[in-house]
């Protein structure tokens, strides 16, 4: 079980992920913009931050340099997901410093099993409780 913070401005994907990491097993805080993920990330200390490149308020860069920038949350790792699915993305967005890349549309069946592929294996619950 790891503690999720999941980004996303969007109510629909926002409850589509939170549920899939729910059902995995994992506790789920949800956050709408940047400024709200920067103060929900100091308060919750999350293990992983699921990060929608695209908010009303900072674009997913400021944010990870945001989260980057404090000593509690520097070393949090965080995965972009963006509809920005072109040639280019994935390598711009791990050399801004992402630990991971997720095109959307996101995929259900997999979506939690590859979230937890950046966390460490004691956190891990998606493929024990699947099998
Ligand atoms: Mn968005």
């Amino acid at each position: 079980m790891a503690k999720i913070l999941v980004v996303e401005d969007y109510p629909d994907n926002l409850t589509l992920m939170t549920y899939l990491l729910t059902a995995a097993g994992h506790e789920v805080r949800g956050a709408t913009t940047g400024r709200q993920t920067v103060a929900a990330a100091r308060e919750q200390l999350p293990d992983i931050v699921v990060l929608d490149i695209q908010l009303p308020d900072m674009d997913g860069y400021q944010v990870l340099n945001a989260l980057r920038a404090d000593a509690q949350t520097a070393a949090i790792p965080v995965v972009a997901v963006t509809a920005y699915a072109m040639v280019g993305d994935r390598d711009d967005a791990l050399a801004a410093g992402f630990d991971g890349y997720l095109p959307k549309p996101i995929t259900p069946r997999t979506f939690a099993r590859t979230i937890e592929s950046h966390l460490r294996a004691p956190l891990r619950v998606a493929e024990t409780r699947e099998a």
